[in-house]
């Protein structure tokens, strides 16, 4: 038996004959004030309070079949630093708070000028972002978009979706300027296959409006969202792209694969391109980098964005590196893999995202500096000329 299978009530679920249905995966999920002892009745008390006190104010949920993916040890808890362990359980990274983590407040990327009906992300000229929800099918200690996701202390979007859907659709109308939609959230595969059906049909139908984009990372925490009729909706209306995130290979997996093989039977394949930001600890090693882009590079996904971590973000302090750490790493890979299986490493700002140039010292447009307060940052002239600040960690 390997060490993931120690958990028995996963074994238990395993054998469920509904494990392969997502809204059955949905339904099981640890959630609430008794997940955690629910899938680990021994698990240390003192975690357990820790968890109880989290999710008053921030929110966790994990599919069983995520959970399946976790190596445990003898009493059936999981291995702490186990990479996907890591990654969904930020019970304890609050406490740790330091300038330029989370605090709630700081945007990071979704500038309110840029928000229209609440839904709509107007930042660069030709594209736009809908984010269709709040919700997530599993939550990343890492969100950028915490303030929305995360943060129980949010409103959510769903009560007059209709009205802000309708708005939106008017401003897509008025700015036709706008050719290309990403639709994400939260996680856009939480809405069934009937109302994607009628949100792609609306957007079909505005003339201006030529390719649409999908922003999720159902693969990773519910794979089996991906059944016949959502792949034949994407065929109906020509879905440009879809846009997955796997942040370590052990993510990759035969469902993973199965859901691909669905596309190709159904016969539509959008574009895939993969994302995912560089998380230390989990994927900050050369040798998982290329194991996991050489997996995706295998199964036809074009690795697109690897995100430096985005400032204001929970567990930054814990679970990002240095720009110049990935800059070396980066550097290392390069000739390691494909050209093709290289992605852009890159930040995010409030004004738009940036390339980082792999070039250790930095350039004549992209400055390492420490301040006067000892704050290590980046300073770099974004696509509008304009000289910004980054805020850095110091070199780890
Ligand atoms: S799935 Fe995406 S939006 Fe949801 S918590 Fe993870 S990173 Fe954030």
């Amino acid at each position: 038996m390997s060490p993931r299978n120690k958990n028995t009530m996963l074994v238990k679920l395993r054998n469920d004959s509904q494990w392969s249905s997502w809204t059955w995966q949905q339904k099981l999920r640890l959630h609430g004030k008794h997940g955690l002892t629910r899938f680990f009745p021994n698990i240390r008390r003192k975690v357990n309070e820790q968890y109880i006190k989290y999710i008053k104010s921030y929110k966790i949920e994990i599919t069983p079949y995520l959970l399946s993916l976790i190596d445990y040890d003898s009493q059936g808890n999981p291995q702490k630093n186990d990479p996907i362990w890591k990654q969904v359980s930020h019970i304890d990274l609050l406490s740790n708070v330091k300038s330029a983590d989370y605090n709630g407040v700081n945007l990071n990327w979704e500038m309110p000028e840029e928000i229209h009906y609440s839904i709509l992300h107007h930042k660069y000229p030709d594209r736009a972002i809908i984010r269709l929800t709040d919700n997530c099918l599993g939550y990343c200690s890492y969100c950028y978009l915490a303030q929305r996701t995360l943060d129980k202390k949010r409103k959510t979007l769903s009560s007059s979706f209709q009205i802000k859907w309708n708005g939106t659709l008017e401003y897509l109308r008025k700015n036709r300027q706008i050719r290309d939609i990403l639709l994400s959230g939260g996680d856009p595969l939480l809405f069934s296959n009937r109302r994607l059906d009628q949100l792609f049909k609306d957007i079909k139908d505005i003339e201006s409006i030529s390719t649409i984009r999908i922003n999720t990372r159902a693969l990773t925490f519910n794979p089996f969202r991906f059944d016949p009729e959502l792949i034949r909706i994407f065929k109906k209306y020509g879905l440009t792209a879809l846009e997955v995130h796997f942040a370590h290979p052990k993510e990759i997996t035969q469902e993973v694969d199965d859901a691909l093989s669905l596309m190709d039977d159904i016969g539509y394949r959008p574009i895939i391109l993969w994302r995912s930001p560089l998380l230390k600890g989990i994927n900050d090693s050369c040798g998982i980098l290329e194991e996991l882009l050489v997996k995706l590079y295998e199964r036809r996904i074009v690795p697109y964005y690897l995100f430096h971590y985005a400032p204001y973000s929970p567990a930054r302090s814990n679970l990002s590196t240095s720009v110049k750490k990935g800059v070396r790493l980066l550097s290392e890979l390069r000739r390691k893999i494909p050209g093709i299986a290289f992605p852009r490493y890159t930040l995010f700002h409030s004004s738009g995202k940036h390339d980082i140039p792999l070039v250790q010292e930095g350039t004549n447009e992209f400055k390492y500096e420490i301040l006067a307060n000892k704050q290590y940052i980046v300073k770099f002239k974004n696509w509008k000329d304009n000289w910004v600040i980054y805020p850095d960690l110091q070199d780890n």
